[in-house]
């Protein structure tokens, strides 16, 4: 089925089987990051946000094998990217694990996976997870996210989906005007008020 599958920089609408289309949603969006490598006969087109333009072919796909030991029985097979044919422009990272035989269920991945992942929040790239922290006060854990090398904690209670290589937010409810701000928003965007 032909389907929209979004990266960090753009999208691709491509001819994917059930089980791709199963591995590649998230909070009801389709992600490129655990699809894995999409042969270009399936690609019908794609669109870059830097070019803002949609190009009636595939994106470059760079890819390197890595075989790296992420965690116990957790393994990187191989990581990749597509690549704007016109600008260059990274238009979705892609990282393929092998079994993890320690892993409980299917749902279960490590932190080690998403430190390194894109953080959305509705379209808008937010920065890559560079860190998980757990205060060990309070025992809350908050994502330490590099924004162009600007890092903020963003709480764990922020997070509405997780996996593919993306972490998504859920924005923060106003509770006076109940307008619904960016999570890293400290005073609500339409009254001001301070979000909690
Ligand atoms: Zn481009
Ligand atoms: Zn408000």
């Amino acid at each position: 089925m032909i389907k929209i599958v979004k990266g960090s920089g753009g999208y691709i609408v491509a001819d994917l089987t059930d089980e791709e289309v199963r591995r590649a949603s998230l909070a009801g969006e389709l992600f490129i990051g655990a699809l894995g490598r999409i042969d270009d006969a399936r690609i019908i087109s794609y669109h870059c946000n830097n070019c803002s333009r949609d190009f009636n072919n595939a994106p470059r796909v760079v890819r390197k094998s890595v075989n790296e030991l992420v965690a116990e029985g957790h393994v990187l097979i191989e990581q990749g990217e597509y690549i704007c044919k016109e600008c260059n422009a990274i238009i979705a990272i892609y990282k393929v694990f092998g079994e993890g035989i320690s892993r409980r269920y299917d749902e279960d991945i490590s932190i080690r996976d998403i430190v390194g992942s894109r953080v959305l929040y509705k379209q808008e790239s937010i920065g890559i997870v560079s860190d998980v922290l757990v205060n060990v006060k309070s025992c809350s854990i908050a994502l330490l996210v590099d924004h162009n090398g600007n890092y903020t904690n963003i709480p764990w209670e922020s997070v509405e989906g997780i996996g593919n290589g993306v972490v998504l937010l859920k924005g923060k409810l106003c509770a006076r005007c109940k307008y619904e701000s960016m999570p890293i928003a400290e005073f609500c965007m339409e009254c001001g008020n301070r979000l909690s």
